[in-house]
């Protein structure tokens, strides 16, 4: 994969030209897999001019021909996906089969979006005056800048990119410079298809650099971001003060709720599932596992159960079921919410330590048990491979607790009552309630938080509204 020209600008991959590189590491080992060009000022200027000129040109193109396009870059997707789920696992290290998944589905997204594009429908309101049209067309915003993180570098930006063209705006695309080739190889499969010159552009640079410099250009028209809370605070407030409409989707403490009218084992099974999928390091991971006291007991069991046996290893590696963190950064962060959760008074049930020498970013699988809330861990988003458990007694007391947090993107509970279910997908403050299964993340349905956690939705038929403006057209014939 060419690190060397990963900028695509008008149609065609450059070299960015800023002084400073940046290295690609292998999380598995440590060791360089070679090194980033970044884009300089000079670049992002020429990708604004893009940018600016291939709106233009695909503004113009019917909702047909531009379904058509994406739908063939869903089957080239589909076609490169084995290629694209290694480069992912090389680069960002979670097993190959997560990856899989994660590049097997990108096709889909763009396929959704290709469709719903055709469907941007506007409506007719009824006029006061005889003879009269009052009509309201959608159109699509403008040119947009959007920025989107390492931890899924297909799936975050494959939904920025389906969105934003299939409403008929260009786009400029910051992908995360830990984990470019699998976003560059995407990328180059739309360009295949057939997307106009300028219409997508594709960045790597010093994030606050290409932030700054484009969210502040008179040239686009809507942002989106994909990262942390404070990130998403600064990029937001810039938005706002450039009056450039925005779509933020950050961090989240789920909370996962297990009554004592649940199926334990189902959700100790899945719990684990979800928690040390991508090694914990997805915004809508459970981190919060507040479990009834009845079922306390063989909750934990069992949940640690799973979670002890769970394979540790480069995401290569077929036996693999939990990969290495995505940097040394985030092992230290593991650790250190360990450690302040041990002196708050809670019990390391398994896990809690780095795993191996000094080689990869590897930190066990770790349940921590009897979490009082004011642990750091159960303030603060983790963000890697540990759960927090507490117990909890009434459902009043846990939705308190589930909302006491600014986070507010995904919950998830267990329970064989239809009251309690109803309860909790009622009164839990965030965007995304799963009961009894995991249902998040469907291109048909909207991802988006609450809260701290962001706003806007990407997916679903929101997820295209965020790309769409309205245009009142009031006629009458002479
Ligand atoms: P970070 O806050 O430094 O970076 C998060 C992401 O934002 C990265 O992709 C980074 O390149 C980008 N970024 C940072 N500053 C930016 C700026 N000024 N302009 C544009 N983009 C910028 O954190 P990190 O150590 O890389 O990741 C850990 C934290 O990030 C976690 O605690 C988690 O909350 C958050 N995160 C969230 C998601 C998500 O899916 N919502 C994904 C990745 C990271």
């Amino acid at each position: 994969m060419n690190l060397e020209t990963p900028l695509l600008i008008d149609g065609a991959w450059r070299a960015g030209t800023h002084a400073q590189r940046s290295t690609v590491r292998d999380p598995a080992t440590g060791a360089s897999l070679g090194v980033l060009t970044l884009a300089s000022e000079a670049d992002m200027a020429l990708a604004l001019a893009a940018a600016q000129r291939g709106f233009e040109v695909w503004r113009k193109t019917s909702a047909y021909d531009r379904a058509k396009i994406l739908v063939r870059a869903a089957d080239l997707l589909r076609e490169r996906a084995e290629t694209i789920a290694q480069l992912i696992t090389k680069e960002q290290g979670k097993p190959l089969a997560e990856a899989r998944m994660e590049a097997g589905g990108a096709g889909d997204h763009v396929d959704w979006y290709a469709e719903e594009g055709r469907r941007a429908y506007g409506r007719l309101i009824p006029p006061r005056q005889r003879g009269a049209r009052q009509i309201v067309q959608r159109e699509p915003v403008g040119p947009v800048a959007a920025f989107s993180p390492w931890n899924f570098p297909v799936s975050q930006l494959v939904r920025k990119i389906a969105g934003a063209l299939a409403a008929g705006c260009s786009i400029i695309a910051k992908g995360p410079e830990e984990t470019p080739s699998s976003c560059i190889e995407m990328c180059r499969a739309f360009q295949d298809a057939g997307v106009p010159n300028g219409a997508l552009n594709l960045l790597f640079g010093v994030p606050a650099e290409v932030s700054s410099y484009l969210i502040q250009s008179d040239v686009i028209r809507k942002v989106s971001f994909t990262g942390s809370v404070p990130v998403g605070r600064a990029l937001g407030a810039l938005a706002a003060q450039h009056l450039k409409r925005c779509t933020l989707e950050l961090g989240g403490h789920a909370p996962f709720i297990v009554c004592d009218d649940a199926d334990v084992a189902a959700a100790a099974a899945l719990g684990a599932g979800l928690k040390f999928r991508n090694a914990g390091q997805v915004c809508a991971s459970p981190t919060r596992f507040f479990v009834q006291s009845g079922v306390y007991e063989a909750f934990v069991d069992a949940f640690v159960n799973h979670s002890a046996r769970l394979a540790v290893g480069a995401g290569h590696d077929a036996a693999t079921q939990m990969g290495p963190l995505a940097n040394a950064r985030r092992v230290d962060a593991m650790s250190a919410f360990v450690e302040d959760a041990r002196e708050c008074g809670a019990t390391v049930r398994t896990g809690g330590a780095r795993v191996g020498g000094t080689d990869g970013f590897y930190f066990q699988p770790t349940v921590l048990t009897d979490v009082p809330d004011a642990a750091r861990v159960m303030r603060d988003e983790p963000f890697g491979p540990i759960a927090a458990v507490a117990r909890f007694d009434t459902l009043e007391e846990v939705i308190a607790r589930a909302n006491a947090l600014p986070y507010g993107l995904a919950a998830f509970a267990f329970t064989s009552s239809i009251a309690a279910a109803t309860r909790l997908a009622d009164d839990l403050e965030c965007g995304m309630v799963s009961i009894n299964h995991f249902g998040l993340a469907a291109p048909e349905t909207p991802f988006g938080g609450w809260k701290d956690s962001g706003y806007g939705s990407e997916g679903g038929s929101e997820g295209l509204d965020a790309y769409l403006q309205p245009k009142f057209v009031s006629q009458i014939g002479v």
